[in-house]
């Protein structure tokens, strides 16, 4: 069972430290180490990890061996100073649009000072889009949330995830108290978040202030018209120490006869907690940096005579910097002649305002009033509004806007915008449609059918990097915000060495090849969303494959974070009517690079059904049956999500296998007959606990086998005799075999291999580790039966002829990024000969000769891979 406990966070403010034992699930993202080493320098993260040590152990730090760097020191120590000490705020602060609003990226606002790093919101995509822009993730300690949707926390578990495994020691969430119940449900699948302090400082904590500004979140409540009476009870109806089982059964009508019960009812956390979700709340954030003091204009001191240059200047420019007159030489010297007047400290605002029913409270809000015109506190520099043009459109919110001072500037983030977030996405995509156009095409931009509306005042529309500087002046700063032309990216591919012949002489070939027997049969259509591991990232999206399976029938196979905003850029404005052909999910495992999407796919294809007009229906989730604590948490306290699945739990899928409930039984056949399959199997692959892939034959007789995480697996080969298609996950390249083991993954050989025996027609290889971001190492083993996936690949069984053809082309495209793993390649196995070799005077034993130190290879590394475990834990622990 699980533990509860509070206990007082050592923070400025009074936030509370919320402790949870509860693991599930032990690796919460496939092959984490992996992408850290990628995307954080070496350097970094054993800084990063050795601080958190330093910090908490009474050890001295050994400077000779683990000397924290020079920048890292002075912050610390700067930081020090300035506690409490006035008229000290920051020289620098900007704020900054991630996400600008847009369908696929949702409103995220990063805040910049020496001294503290802020994020307001963190929708789906926002780590990728940092990832992909540079803005380090590293340093964030602040990360503050404006309602309890989907849309702003839908990217907070990865997050949470990536500030711990980078070694961030400690990191504060503002906003809507549910965030401790949010934080909660992310344990059901992440396992303890031990190495990270979360807390939580809800909007009923007094105003907060750190070395850059204050900060006063202000609550919002809305009357909202009929919550909770479409599909969940009210909270009042719930019995408050209901049983999650029982809960469970409740919105689910049986819940498809969770034979995982026992593992559920335990796993369950919040179990007697009443529900608590809100969605009447949203918090707005008034944030004042801190007063700083003039400048001392040295030039205009050396005019009057001061000793500018001696060591007498010292006292005298604290003096005049705090607003006194000083008298030297006789001459009475004011502050205002020989200093820039002192900064009060300019105040920002963040507002969201999601729907009309929020209109009147936040219009007539007290605290927000006194950074307008008349108000108290002077004006506000800048406002942020996350509000959709239907609430700009509305006089109220328009009157509200008016009444700020007109200096003061207005952002506007919703999907109202003309912005490229992914540019790298749109890059790739761009160079690898010249090699196909049907397998690679073009992405595409989600655009809105609403109008812009006509404001009163001057604002400015939200763009991808967009600045506003608050310090050292107000300033709109543009030279961020991404250039996307594909004209350009279409060029430097050009440009490339023997890049257009292998293109033109691929293109002779395909047309050769579907000349004898075309490019038809549009269906099966299997499109590729997201073929990297572990975590989003610029190149490649985490884990999600959409099996078209006739012109108004889909299944998707995992859907880890951003598959939305995948589908968005892959079908633009057609999304809503692909989401609302899709009837099944299958989630492989509950790793978060396998899952953390499906809430958004949930809510948005009830959206996409609305606005196509067609009858909502609850979508068949193929899961393990731990999803459900995760969905139970999740819509018990933050956000209603129950009545869109009729869950199937993966193992009643599994061959010999009944499942006990009629409902489940139903809910197979009525699935089986919507997708038009004769079967859909499941097997126990070799991963984690719970872990499945998944066999689905159609009535016309092909068969798609879908291998999820898994080493090498018989029951996966037997489960894909002869199929038509296998994708199998390949996360780890040639000659890291004692990798794979260790993280229970496949290299390409052996994937290959598990084709092979299986005497699949074709393998597509995905989930690629993200140190193979472009394109994974060719293996030996590559024949013309194997094809490499890529994001926004989209693949019919007649282009498996084709797919090999390709090869010569990507390889010319990427014969940088190949030369550079395989020089990575042979300086390992050097080092693995040089170690080798080494083994055999430790060992003393007299035995030489290179043959020997190649089998002393591996027994050589054991021990020292042990030692970095050992000290890779002894850090965790500390
Ligand atoms: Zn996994
Ligand atoms: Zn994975």
């Amino acid at each position: 069972m699980f533990t509860l406990k509070r206990a007082p966070f050592n923070l400025k403010s009074s936030a509370w430290l919320l402790f949870l034992k509860h693991p599930i699930v032990s690796n919460s993202q496939c092959t984490f180490s992996v992408w850290a080493k990628t995307i954080f320098p070496r350097t970094a993260v054993h800084r990063l990890r050795n601080m958190a040590s330093n910090a908490s152990s009474n050890q001295k730090p050994d400077m000779k061996r683990s000397k924290p760097p020079k920048e890292t020191l002075r912050h610390v120590k700067t930081r020090e100073q300035r506690k409490n000490v006035g008229l000290h705020g920051p020289a620098n602060v900007y704020v900054q649009v991630l996400g600008a609003g847009s369908r696929d990226n949702g409103p995220s606002l990063y805040v910049f000072s020496e001294y503290n790093r802020y994020l307001f919101n963190c929708g789906e995509g926002t780590q990728r889009l940092m990832q992909e822009h540079k803005v380090k993730a590293a340093r964030l300690d602040n990360i503050l949330l404006t309602r309890m949707n989907w849309q702003n926390v839908g990217g907070l578990s990865g997050m949470i995830l990536t500030l711990k495994d980078t070694g961030v020691p400690e990191c504060v969430l503002s906003g809507p108290p549910q965030l401790e119940n949010f934080v909660d449900a992310v344990r059901v699948f992440s396992g303890p978040l031990d190495e990270i302090k979360i807390a939580v400082r809800p909007h009923t904590d007094p105003q907060y202030s750190d070395n850059t500004m204050t900060v006063n979140q202000v609550p919002i409540f809305a009357k909202l018209k009929g919550v909770g009476q479409r599909h969940s009870p009210s909270p009042t109806r719930n019995s408050p120490r209901h049983s999650p089982l029982r809960e469970l059964r409740r919105p689910m009508d049986g819940a498809g006869g969770i034979a995982e019960g026992r593992e559920e009812r335990a796993a369950s956390p919040g179990g007697g907690q009443r529900d608590s979700r809100d969605p009447s709340l949203v918090v707005a954030y008034v944030c004042k940096l801190h007063p700083k003091k003039g400048n001392f204009l040295v030039q205009k001191a050396k005019e009057l005579g001061l000793p500018v240059g001696t060591s007498a200047i010292g006292p005298i420019i604290a003096a005049l910097k705090d607003g006194k007159t000083v008298t030297y030489g006789g001459k009475e010297i004011h502050p205002e002649e020989v200093c820039t007047p002192t900064d009060p400290g300019p105040v920002f605002i963040v507002v969201e305002c999601p729907s009309e029913e929020f209109i009147q409270p936040l219009c007539t809000n007290q605290v927000l009033s006194r950074y307008q015109r008349s108000g108290a506190e002077g004006s506000a520099a800048l406002v942020v509004h996350m509000t959709p043009e239907s609430v700009l459109e509305n006089d109220g919110y328009k009157r509200w806007m008016e009444r700020f001072a007109p200096s003061t500037e207005h952002l506007i983030l919703n999907e109202q915008v003309c912005t490229v977030h992914n540019v790298r996405s749109h890059k790739i995509q761009a160079q690898l449609n010249l090699i196909h156009k049907e397998i690679f095409p073009e992405l595409k931009n989600c655009t809105t059918k609403d109008k812009q509306a006509s404001l009163h005042v001057p604002n400015v529309r939200a763009e991808c990097l967009l600045k506003f500087q608050l310090r050292p002046k107000f300033e709109w700063q543009r030279d961020a915000i991404p250039m996307c032309d594909a004209s350009e990216f279409v060029k430097e591919a050009a440009e490339l060495p023997a890049f257009m012949k292998e293109v033109d002489e691929c293109k002779q070939q395909v047309m050769d090849l579907t000349n004898k027997a075309g490019r038809e049969g549009k269906y099966p259509e299997v499109v590729f969303l997201g073929t990297g591991s572990a975590l989003p990232m610029k190149t490649r999206n985490v884990s999600a494959t959409l099996l078209n399976i006739s012109p108004n029938q889909s299944v998707l196979l995992d859907c880890g974070e951003g598959t939305f905003g995948q589908l968005c850029r892959h079908y633009g404005d057609k999304v809503d009517e692909v989401l609302t052909k899709l009837s099944t999910v299958f989630v492989s495992h509950m790793h978060a690079d396998h899952h953390t999407g499906l809430l958004n796919l949930l809510l948005q294809r009830e959206r996409a059904l609305d606005s196509e007009g067609k009858p909502f229906s609850p979508i068949y989730l193929v899961a393990p049956g731990q999803i459900m604590p995760w969905l139970h948490q999740y819509h018990d306290h933050c956000q209603e999500i129950l009545h869109h699945v009729n869950i199937i739990p993966s193992w009643f899928l599994t061959p010999g296998v009944e499942a006990p409930r009629q409902k489940t039984k139903s809910f197979i056949q009525s699935m089986l007959k919507k997708c038009d399959l004769e079967r859909f199997q499941t097997c126990s692959v070799r991963h984690c606990k719970n872990a499945f892939a998944c066999s689905l034959t159609h009535r016309s007789g092909w068969q798609l086998v879908f291998s999820g995480d898994t080493m090498p697996c018989d029951a996966l080969v037997d489960m894909g005799k002869n199929a038509t298609l296998l994708i199998h996950e390949a996360t780890l390249e040639d000659g890291l075999e004692e990798e794979a083991v260790e993280k229970r993954h496949s290299t390409t050989s052996q994937a290959i291999d598990v084709g092979m025996k299986m005497n699949a027609e074709f393998i597509m290889l995905n989930h690629f580790s993200q140190r193979y971001a472009k394109i994974p190492i060719f293996s030996a083993d590559f024949s013309d039966k194997v094809g490499i996936s890529f994001d926004h690949m989209s693949v019919r069984l007649s282009d498996f002829r084709i797919l090999p053809k390709l090869n010569p082309p990507l390889k010319a495209l990427f014969a940088e990024e190949i030369e550079e793993m395989e020089e990575r390649r042979e300086k390992r196995e050097l080092k693995q000969m040089k170690e080798a070799a080494m083994e055999v005077p430790l060992n003393g034993r007299a035995v030489g000769g290179a043959s020997d130190g190649a089998h002393a290879g591996p027994s050589k590394r054991e021990p020292e891979e042990e030692a970095a475990d050992m000290n890779n834990k002894r850090l965790k622990v500390s």
